[in-house]
């Protein structure tokens, strides 16, 4: 009998800062089961025959990042719900010989919500997400799902225009100019921007409106703690960072490869701090 030994890898453009190696590593070693995850930069025009030749290569899935997550949406030969409702597609996987594609951002995003706040649900009626790019796209799927309503704010107001109605009745498009107001109402306030990343300009938001009870989520991670979150708890928000979110988006894809459902630990965390500290040159 020929035992073979599952894998998978992540497929990006560039794919060097992808952190996925890492963790997959971690709970591979930590499970005991013997396979592996490895990393592959896919330019753009050979990304669809390295999707499709996966099998052939000897792969059962794997994930797919920046900038082929549309692409992968299009080739995968079936998509779930996830992955339809959010147009994108970041994990991959073999059914029956088929190529199947899912998105496990919202998964992630409201997993750790429920990890770091479990009554969040009790309290968060009306959400503020900044942004209308890839990330609100998940993130506004994984709360109106909940029954949350959002305010998508950005900068190009048609783009929140389109999001919002995509996401349904829930969904409401703003300009920048309407966030005093808006943020009075909110119960949680979210960052999908790139700003506050390292590398890109500040988010400059005053959260002055803001009910001291509203949970403050910058999904951004590097930094680890962002100006935002910052600002955050030195007025008493509860606070969520994006690690977290990044870790929780891991499960379901490791799940579907390798046959067991793994944990995030505090042990896996405190070793992507570490990698995040090591980019950013952070103490
Ligand atoms: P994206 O599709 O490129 O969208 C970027 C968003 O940021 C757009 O809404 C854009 O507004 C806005 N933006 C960029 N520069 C701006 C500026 N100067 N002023 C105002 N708004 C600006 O990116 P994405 O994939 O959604 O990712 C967004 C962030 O989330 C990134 O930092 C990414 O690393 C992070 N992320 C984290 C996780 C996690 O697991 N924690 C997962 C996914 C993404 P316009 O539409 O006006 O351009």
């Amino acid at each position: 009998m020929t035992v073979t030994t599952p894998r998978a890898c992540v497929m990006g453009f560039p794919v060097a800062h992808s952190r996925s190696p890492i963790l997959h590593a971690y709970w591979l070693e930590t499970l005991g089961i013997a396979g592996t995850y490895e990393r592959h930069e896919v330019s753009v025009a050979d990304f669809p025959g390295f999707l499709h030749r996966l099998p052939e290569r000897g792969y059962v899935g794997g994930n797919v990042t920046v900038p082929h997550k549309e692409a992968a949406f299009r080739e995968v030969e079936q998509r779930d719900a996830a992955a339809q409702a959010i147009g994108a597609v970041n994990t991959v996987w073999l059914e029956g010989g088929r190529l199947v594609g899912s998105n496990t951002d919202a998964y992630g995003f409201v997993a750790h919500l429920e990890s770091s706040a479990p009554r969040w649900t009790e309290v968060v009626r009306q959400a503020v997400v900044l942004g209308a790019g890839g990330a609100a796209r998940a993130i506004a799927h994984g709360l109106t799902g909940r029954g949350v309503r959002v305010a998508l704010v950005n900068r190009t107001l048609i783009r929140a225009e389109q999001l919002a109605a995509h996401s349904g009745r829930l969904a409401s498009a703003h300009p920048y100019d309407d966030l005093p107001h808006l943020l009075a109402d909110a119960d949680l306030l979210v960052n999908a921007t790139s700003l506050g990343m390292t590398g890109k300009a500040p988010l400059q938001v005053d959260i002055g409106p803001l009910k001291r009870a509203a949970i403050v989520y910058d999904i951004v991670y590097v930094p680890l703690q962002t100006p935002l979150l910052a600002a955050a708890k030195a007025r008493g928000h509860p606070t969520v960072d994006g690690l977290g979110m990044l870790l929780h988006q891991a499960v379901p894809g490791f799940a579907r490869w390798f046959g067991a459902t793994p944990t995030v630990t505090p042990e896996l965390r405190a070793l992507i701090e570490q990698d995040i500290r090591r980019e950013t040159g952070a103490a």
